[in-house]
């Protein structure tokens, strides 16, 4: 049996993976089509790129899902396809693992959004949304699921409430904070800082504590989130920050920092207590591969 993943991330930095969606575009997924359906219509697309970062040594791959709860994917009229959307998520991730034992992370992202009394869903719809997507990634046998790019504590409850009714062996509650005009700290869109969302997490059951992606937060910025979750929690904790900032070059989103400038980030994250450490938005296998090569050096020498 191999160990819960919030209790090897106890013992050894963990690597996760890159980004998805960007890479997605880079195989041909245009702008505005969901990129989960792809699990089903081009499998082998998703499962390259998930190779690649299982390649370049990622020890934790999040999959296809983001965009899998049945409220994100009734915008491309696949609503009636949830379970078999996650399913497939989950048994190409596995596979891009190539028979090594690495973790599948399903995803639950934003359901994109607002609540009553502020948006058009009840908060029952988006429940059961949640509810059903969690349940699919558990059956199809995830390792964890992490809730991700979360601005509110009131969604974030109820992905990790759901995650926890699915059994989920591993439940990551993952923020996404915005650095504020004026530099001096970060909270996420709706307010809330790291501090107050990591005693959340843990009153609410997350194993893991976790923030990724975010405007503004480069590696630096995610140090600063870690080391404050350290301050209220000894639970492993996770950072996935972007690859810098989105430019627009010839009509296209690009990240602009580089494998080699990301990952002087890395030795500082890990001495800052990250247990699991991976990139979101414009990250790709070689800022992976950088990290792992960064890692490994960093686990020897600690040892
Ligand atoms: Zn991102």
């Amino acid at each position: 049996m191999k160990p819960l993943l919030h209790e090897l991330a106890r013992t050894k930095p963990l690597l996760g993976d890159g980004a998805m969606g960007t890479q997605l575009m880079i195989a041909g997924l245009e702008q505005g089509n969901c990129g989960e359906e792809w699990n089903l219509t081009h499998p082998d697309r998703v499962l390259a790129i998930q190779r690649r970062y299982a390649d370049a040594g990622s020890d934790c791959i999040i999959t296809n899902t983001f965009g899998g709860s049945r409220i994100m994917l009734n915008r491309h009229g696949s609503a009636d396809r949830v379970v078999e959307i996650n399913r497939a998520g989950v048994e190409i991730a596995r596979a891009a693992f190539n028979g090594r034992a690495g973790y599948v992370i399903g995803d639950i992202g934003p359901f994109g959004g607002l609540m009553e009394p502020y948006g058009e869903f009840t908060e029952d719809q988006v429940r059961e949304a949640f509810e059903e997507q969690a349940q699919a990634l558990v059956d199809a046998g995830a390792d964890a699921v992490i809730v991700e790019t979360q601005t509110s504590l009131e969604e974030l409850l109820l992905g990790i409430t759901a995650a926890k009714k699915a059994s989920a062996p591993c439940i990551i509650g993952s923020m996404a904070y915005d650095v504020t005009l004026d530099g001096s700290t970060f909270r996420t869109m709706m307010g809330i800082d790291p501090e107050r969302a990591a005693a959340f997490m843990v009153e609410q059951g997350a194993d893991v504590i976790a923030l990724n992606c975010g405007t503004g937060m480069n590696m630096e910025r995610a140090r600063e989130a870690i080391q404050r979750y350290k301050r209220v929690t000894d639970r492993p904790v996770m950072a996935q920050p972007n690859a810098g900032l989105p430019k627009l070059v010839e009509m296209k989103v690009v990240y602009d920092e580089t494998p080699e400038q990301m990952v002087c980030g890395v030795v500082p994250l890990l001495e800052a207590g990250a247990n699991i450490i991976g990139g979101c938005c414009g990250s790709t296998p070689e800022h992976i591969r950088a990290f792992r090569t960064v890692m490994d050096q960093y686990f020897v020498h600690a040892k």
